[in-house]
């Protein structure tokens, strides 16, 4: 008998489940997925409520990462997914306090339509000028590992790149890009730099290859897709599929204790009974396994709980349109760090997906928590509901009380992939060499995206079963 224990019932603990049942040469006879909460998909959450589609946590995921479409189409509900509106793509940045939209043309978000770059307020005359210097200079010879924040200013300037790159960018992670490692987050832009000698040259020699690839698939779909109602369906389809395939799910488990033999691994419950296995994966968030492993391993343990995590949330009202004075013409804006919301990003989900709201209705989700401001912030369903609705009335004058609203408060929530952190991740896959049969799968190693973490699921798999 062999038996695969997985902790965690995230979309990465789900898909470890499913390689496991579905690609190890030699199948486990028992796979036990164990989850604390009391039901599955972690920070993917999804409430259909009055004809709405509201996302707690993540609302889509990237198509061109492999992973996320391979999966869907396994569990056959590809045909379920849709892109986000092609109609109305804009997206506006705040700057002093007003909307301006997005400059056209931004590829890999590098500028390269220089007359919108020309045109855009974001940015005045000497930053514009400045960002021209990335043509002249020279690419950095060895820089070692560079913060975003220290990278994009070296070329293309501080100024573009708090108005302009750190909002888009550093809002993935809800993070602060002068402390995100290049490497670990965009690692192409330090290859665009060496490979064509700067930034914006090597977008617009991605932009001609793109092109050129497009003209080769036309009608090629959106870069983002979701399931129609909602990435629940994901979860709900990994659910249903690891039920066919016969694995044993238990939701309401807390895992408390592990414990090592020579073969073995048991972990204790907050139910009492140890339950032994022969290979275990922990799909926890790194702090939650690092307390698994600390009294047996405090080294490795100490590795994992210095990935640093931020807290956030979001807050979905629900208006009539005719409530909200600015036509929603687009996806929605991103807030710089430097403008000192308490907001990072609002998203015009009644735009950027027309299903998702019912007709004549409008669903906006802001986001609140980024590093480093999250002290300021009053972490009560009250308190983050005034600040969404402060935000919604300052930026776009929205003062009717919503029709509904929903609010999900994400306490260490976003790994923060910040400088030192593939160094970091290297001496943590060292570490596991220590531990055989064992893998750690998620959002906190080598990507926080939904392709990512089911990609982990599958690398973990192929660890505990193959030793890689
Ligand atoms: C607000 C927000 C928006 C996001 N937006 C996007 C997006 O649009 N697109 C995208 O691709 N990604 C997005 N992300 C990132 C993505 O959602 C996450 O990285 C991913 O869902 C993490 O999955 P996971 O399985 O690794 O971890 P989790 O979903 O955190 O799952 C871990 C599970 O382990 C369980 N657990 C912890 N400790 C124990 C224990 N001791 N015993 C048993 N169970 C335990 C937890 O209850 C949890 O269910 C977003 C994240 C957030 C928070």
């Amino acid at each position: 008998m062999t038996r695969l224990l997985i902790i965690g019932g995230g979309v990465s603990g789900l898909s470890a489940a499913y390689f496991a049942l579905t690609r190890s040469p030699t199948p486990p006879d028992e796979v036990i997925l164990l989850e604390k909460g009391h039901r599955w998909g972690g920070k993917i959450t999804t409430e259909r409520v009055d004809g709405f589609v509201i996302e707690g946590g993540p609302d889509t995921f990237l198509a061109l990462k492999p992973w996320g479409m391979a999966l869907a189409r396994e569990l056959g509900i590809a045909h379920r997914l849709q892109g986000s509106n092609p109609k109305q793509k804009a997206t506006y940045i705040l700057h002093r306090g007003r909307l301006h939209p997005l400059p056209g043309g931004l590829t890999m978000m590098i500028p390269t339509d220089f007359g919108g770059m020309l045109r855009t307020g974001l940015i005045s005359w000497p930053g514009k000028l400045r960002m021209g210097l990335d043509f002249l200079l020279p690419p950095a010879k060895s820089p070692g590992e560079e913060s975003l924040g220290r990278f994009v200013s070296r070329r293309l300037g501080r100024e573009a790149y708090e108005a302009l790159i750190e909002p888009l960018m550093s809002g993935i992670y809800a993070g602060d890009g002068d402390w995100l490692s290049l490497q670990a987050t965009f690692p192409y832009l330090r290859e665009l730099e060496v490979k064509h000698g700067g930034l914006i040259k090597g977008a617009l020699a991605a932009k001609r290859a793109r092109g050129k690839q497009g003209k080769a698939t036309p009608g090629s779909r959106s870069m983002f897709v979701t399931p129609q109602t909602g990435l629940a369906e994901l979860v709900e389809a990994l659910v249903a599929r690891l039920r066919e395939l016969g694995a044993d799910l238990r939701l309401g488990v807390e895992v408390v204790g592990l414990e090592k033999t020579s073969k073995q691994y048991s972990v204790i419950s907050n139910q009492g009974a140890a339950l032994e296995a022969d290979r275990l994966i922990l799909a926890t968030p790194a702090y939650a396994s690092a307390r698994l492993l600390r009294p047996h391993d405090p080294e490795l343990a100490s590795l994992l709980d210095a990935i640093p995590y931020a807290s956030t949330a979001t807050i979905s009202l629900a208006y009539r349109l005719a409530d909200i004075p600015r036509p929603l013409d687009g996806y929605g804006y991103v807030i710089p760090r430097r403008e000192g919301r308490e907001a990072l990003a609002c998203t015009w989900t009644s735009t950027k997906f027309p299903h998702r709201a019912p007709e004549g209705m409008a669903l906006l989700r802001v986001f609140v928590g980024r590093a480093g401001q999250e002290k300021a912030i009053a972490w009560t369903e009250e308190g983050l509901l005034a600040i969404a609705r402060e935000e919604l009335r300052l930026t776009l004058g929205v003062t009717a009380a919503p029709l509904l609203h929903r609010v999900f408060i994400w306490p260490r929530a976003m790994p923060q992939y910040n400088v030192g952190h593939p160094a970091r991740v290297g001496r943590i896959l060292a570490g596991l060499d220590r531990w055989p049969g064992l893998a750690l799968a998620g959002a906190a190693y080598h990507g926080i995206g939904i392709p990512d973490c089911i990609h982990s699921g599958e690398m973990a798999v192929g660890r505990v079963f193959r030793g890689r």
